[in-house]
């Protein structure tokens, strides 16, 4: 079995300032760390379901955050960013039979997390597709199911598990922390991994019963936090402004959204 792993920091055990995210900061290097400790508990837990093959794409940032070394031997990295429009699941393929998104946060516009955002922390407010908020979580798992590949687990801040059960209750789901305005309230990091692994043993080895969907159309729209980036995206082919902060763009290829999605 393939498994592929996107991991990301701001949905991490304990972490709740933009500091804390940033290379050069005193408290990076815990939270690098523990952002590992989280993607080597799935990796231990899919192995020991049966997993042979995994890769982790480090998806925050410069995509050099995780400390390999402290992974299992078998898994491979991805770091640093190609600049595919899969993004924060570049190197996914039809290869692969399921996917985990690890240290995920809620989408912008959300008050679920202090470091909630959706992509571009400066450009973009928020983000819909067909009406439905679209956190990072949402954006990729349109992306892996137009390659016919489940989304098994993911792990983050409360409120996007809430909308990751409300999308498809039979994905796993560990809370490592809950946001209540700047404030996070977090579970014990050596809990966090010891749930983690086990949620993901237990996605790989019922890894059968997961499905896919893919829609017929995808109507995105972006909500600008300047009307000169609204201004600015309507010239982009097939898009249009729909008010003073907002582009909407129509495809029935979700791979079409994807681009747009990488030029902002
Ligand atoms: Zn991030």
């Amino acid at each position: 079995m393939r498994i592929y792993i996107s991991a990301d920091i701001e949905g991490v055990t304990g972490v709740s300032t933009w500091e804390e995210t940033l290379k050069g900061n005193a408290e990076y290097d815990r939270c690098r760390e523990q952002m590992t400790r989280e993607v080597a508990a799935a990796c231990e837990g899919a192995l020991a379901a049966g997993a042979d093959y995994i890769i982790v794409k480090d998806a925050h940032e410069d995509g050099k955050n995780l400390i390999h070394s402290m992974l299992p031997e078998q898994v491979k990295i991805i770091s640093g960013w190609s600049n595919h429009p899969y993004n924060m699941v570049e190197g996914l393929d039809e290869s692969f039979d399921g996917v985990m998104l690890i240290g995920y946060h809620s989408g912008g516009s959300s008050n679920g997390s202090p470091l909630a955002h959706t992509l571009s922390i400066n450009s973009i407010r928020n983000i819909t597709i067909n009406g439905k908020k679209a956190d990072e979580f949402l954006i990729y798992a349109y992306a892996a199911h137009r390659l016919k590949v489940p989304v098994i687990m993911v792990t983050g801040d409360g409120e996007l598990i809430r909308h990751v059960r409300a999308f498809d209750p039979a994905i796993k789901t560990v809370a490592v922390q809950e946001g209540f305005g700047g404030a996070i309230v977090s579970i014990h990091p050596n809990v966090a991994a010891a749930r983690i692994k086990k949620a993901a043993k237990r996605a790989v080895e019922n890894i059968v019963s997961f499905t896919t969907s893919q829609l017929d159309t995808y109507e995105l729209k972006v909500e600008f936090k300047k009307h000169q980036d609204a201004y600015k995206y309507s010239f982009y082919p097939k898009a249009e402004q729909i008010g003073e902060y907002t582009i909407r763009y129509v495809s029935n290829n979700y791979m079409d959204l994807l681009t747009l999605l990488m030029f902002m």
